[in-house]
């Protein structure tokens, strides 16, 4: 492959055959050789697709073509070829799986009644207009944080996108309700339900982060309120806003700041936690630290 490249993109707009958006999807992806993700809903599309840059271009544009994509905003990022295992086109109830279908509204402006988008220049002038009064406030699944978050953010405790519902209903956060507070997730798609959510349970000034940790990287790099890696979900795990950036994450074993995670060499758990370059070489900690808690030895050494 000769470039690399990766897009992600959202549209959230009322689509009345689904079915056959996906199947065009997938004939289009598929017949450029391209790879990845496509979920296709009645209120719009959600992809991370990975090609050389040619080919993703013609995707790209065709794509667009579509009247109802027309308005993709595209973000392109530096692949390392096979970044995907696989092409997957699917229609899913809900582009982002919040399990909170009923309370969402798609017209051909996008979703209604969320947060008011702020690019990363308005974002930046919120800071210096409001300081301290402002919350950041995470939407991502909480290991995603662990490598990276805005300075002082809010990391809710969820395991994945269904667990909201519950840490906003849970009192936890309701010192944030009169509060600016921003919302931000890896490109901005689970920002524009989450951010309704909140301001359905009483979170008065709510705001997100238009085009995510990946426009808001491209655009201050390391310079800005961003600290550390960005977890992605390919074969590259992480990407870093230009050099220099300090890893947040830490080695299970040797306490090292590192962005790598690897799986639990326990079967039944799976779970992907932070383990550094040198250790995963010498093999030490095979195990999460809940399996350790659990009774699993923390150190298995050969023989
Ligand atoms: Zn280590
Ligand atoms: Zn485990």
């Amino acid at each position: 492959m000769a470039t690399p490249k990766i897009v992600l993109f959202y549209v959230f707009t009322p689509l009345a055959d689904p079915e056959a958006v996906k199947l065009w999807q997938h004939t289009l992806a598929e017949s450029l050789g391209l790879k990845g993700r496509v979920i296709v809903s009645k209120d719009g599309i959600n992809a991370t697709i990975g090609g050389d840059i040619f080919d993703v271009k013609k995707y790209v544009r065709a794509t667009r073509s579509y009247e109802p994509f027309k308005k993709a905003d595209i973000k392109w990022s530096n692949g390392e070829g096979d970044d995907f295992p696989r092409l997957s086109v699917k229609v899913r109830p809900e582009l982002v799986t919040f399990g909170t279908d009923d309370e969402i509204t798609v017209t051909e402006a996008g979703v209604e009644g969320g947060g008011e988008h702020l690019k990363p220049g308005a974002l930046h002038k919120l800071l210096d207009e409001r300081g301290d009064e402002v919350v950041f406030f995470d939407g991502r699944n909480a290991m995603e944080a662990q490598i990276g978050k805005f300075r002082d953010a809010i990391v809710p405790e969820t395991d994945t996108t269904r667990d909201f519902i519950d840490e906003i209903e849970s009192g936890k956060y309701d010192d944030l309700k009169g509060k600016p507070v921003v919302t931000y997730c890896t490109g901005g798609i689970r920002c524009e339900v989450l951010s309704v959510l909140m301001k359905n349970r009483g979170f008065e000034e709510v705001y997100q982060l238009d085009g995510g940790i990946v426009r808001y990287g491209e655009t201050f790099g390391n310079t800005g309120y961003w600290d550390g890696s960005l977890y992605v979900f390919d074969k590259r795990m992480h990407v870093e806003f230009g050099d220099g950036a300090e890893s947040i994450g830490h080695c299970v074993a040797c306490e090292k700041p590192t962005p790598n995670f690897v799986n639990c060499a326990n079967l039944d758990c799976r779970q992907q936690y932070l383990r550094c370059e040198d250790c995963t070489e010498k093999n030490r900690q095979p195990y999460c630290s809940d399996c350790v808690q659990a009774g699993i030895p923390a150190e298995v050494t050969a023989g």
